[in-house]
């Protein structure tokens, strides 16, 4: 049965061009079958034309090639693209392409679900079914690569992990992913235009400071008042603002690039004075600018989006103390593709 082959993408280089040469083939096919399926991106041996029938033959009865396909994709008015993504077991996820008058972003998803339980978060409502894998990731911008050349006529710009999950919860696959995005793909994308978005994870955010690569990094911090974060974001009871704040300095000590906080203001959350000052005093421990978020709903009457007059006081306020801040609209709205409603409906 095909569904127990091993799945090919699951090997290394090395494992290829041995299992070439175990079967007395040139280890070299396998430099060119790597080549099929990383650059070229092809799900289908017999689309590898500088292989022999007899070579894709070997490749049929030994392997399969698992992939996500499109189960259905829907276009804002503004343009952004929502693709309701099927895994090979049948599971979905989503990923979002948003362009702007010069770019083209990936918005792509790590888990299926999310095991963290953000309040007023869409995704939170589905527990983690499980991670993506290594080639689930990838898939995600290869796609959404092919829709950017055919709507948008140019290739994807930047990537950011703010799709479905905790990009921090599945760290290898992540990082497999991204050396594969950035080394085999000709995407033009270099690690510098990837961001990587996550709750605030204080241990992975040093290991993530160790990697060698250049990304951005992103924290929802929402509020930086540790008994308010725990009650719109429970799981941050075992990360506390302060482990938060010491993991934050190590990344800009290591990386020397600043942190973008993520920032929802709700009615009677945080909207009040005492809120902004700890803001300001965190952003004064934090090497950072704030990018402050509208809220999109997902139908829960607790979190209401504050008013612009809110907002615009939280960033004259940031301001006043030479803090940079923007305000972030939301894309896609009328079609659920807004950050934290890839869940809904
Ligand atoms: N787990 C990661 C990445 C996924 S969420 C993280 O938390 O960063 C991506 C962003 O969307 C986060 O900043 C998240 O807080 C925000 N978000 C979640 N629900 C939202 C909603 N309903 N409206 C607007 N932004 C939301």
């Amino acid at each position: 049965m095909r569904e127990k082959l091993k799945d090919i993408r699951s090997l290394s280089i090395d494992s290829l061009r041995n299992f070439f040469v175990q079967n007395k083939f040139k280890s070299f096919r396998g430099d060119q079958v790597y080549e099929w399926i990383w650059k070229k991106g092809i799900h289908d041996f017999n689309q590898m034309t500088n292989l022999s029938k007899e070579t894709r033959s070997l490749l049929i009865d030994n392997f399969k090639i698992n992939h996500i396909d499109i189960d259905f994709y829907r276009k804002s008015s503004d343009g952004t693209i929502k693709n309701s993504v099927k895994l090979h077991d049948d599971l979905l996820v989503e990923s979002v392409l948003i362009p702007t008058k010069n770019r083209s972003t990936a918005c792509i998803s790590s888990q299926v679900g999310c095991s963290l339980n953000c309040q007023f978060c869409a995704t939170s409502k589905i527990n983690r079914l499980r991670n993506l894998k290594m080639d689930e990731i990838f898939d995600q911008v290869t796609l959404m690569d092919k829709q950017s050349r055919m709507y948008f006529n140019r290739p994807i710009s930047n990537i950011v992990f703010m799709g479905m999950g905790e990009p921090l919860m599945n760290y290898n696959n992540m990082i497999a992913a991204i050396k594969k995005i950035t080394q085999y793909r000709k995407f033009g994308i270099s690690s510098r235009r990837i961001t990587i978005s996550t709750s605030g994870i204080p241990k992975m955010i040093m290991k993530l400071a160790d990697e060698d690569f250049k990304f951005k990094l992103a924290v929802s911090l929402h509020s930086a008042n540790q008994l308010i974060r725990e009650k719109i974001m429970p799981f941050t009871i075992k990360f506390p603002i302060a482990d938060l704040i010491e993991s934050l300095n190590y990344w800009y000590l290591k990386t020397n690039r600043i942190i973008t906080l993520e920032y929802i203001v709700w009615e009677n959350i945080n909207s009040k004075k005492s809120d902004i000052n700890d803001l300001i005093n965190f952003c004064k421990e934090v090497p950072s600018k704030v990018n402050l978020i509208q809220y999109n709903s997902i139908g829960d009457d607790d979190y209401k989006g504050a008013s612009v007059d809110i907002i615009n006081k939280y960033q004259n306020e940031l301001l006043k103390h030479g803090i940079n801040s923007t305000y972030r609209r939301s894309r896609g709205a009328d079609i659920d593709a807004a950050c934290g409603q890839l869940a809904n409906k």
